[in-house]
């Protein structure tokens, strides 16, 4: 879900994934310079969500760029930037969100993800 305020009203529209969320935001942005908008998890959604990104081409160097873990509460709103599991502090314009298994995951995250969540099923080295 993302809300924003674009030329003086409210908009909101319904989501399915991060990369969604964002492309709105930026059309909202381009829309009118003064827009604000944010992004959250349904707060009626039954459980946190685990989202996988890393940054973006161009934001840090190739050998610094792997997955980072997420957890993105139901009700949370984001906005600005957002915090991995490991600390790690990302803009939300300079992440590629990925996909389960893709990418080089991060060692921090998988070590404390691996004791938290079972979400780490599946991910493949
Ligand atoms: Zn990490």
């Amino acid at each position: 879900m993302v809300v924003g305020r674009v030329n003086g009203h409210e908009e909101a529209a319904g989501v399915a994934t991060p990369e969604d969320a964002l492309a709105h935001m930026l059309d909202w942005l381009r829309a009118d310079e003064n827009a604000s908008a944010v992004w959250y998890l349904r707060e009626d959604w039954p459980s946190p969500v685990t989202l996988i990104g890393r940054p973006a081409p161009g934001v840090v160097g190739e050998t610094r760029r792997c997955a980072h873990l997420f957890r993105v509460r139901p009700g949370a709103v984001l906005y600005g930037s957002i915090t991995a599991r490991c600390g790690t502090e990302l803009l939300l314009t300079e992440i590629e969100w990925l996909r389960l298994g893709a990418g080089m995951p991060c060692e921090c995250c998988l070590v404390i993800g691996a004791r938290h969540s079972r979400s780490w099923e599946g991910w493949t080295r």
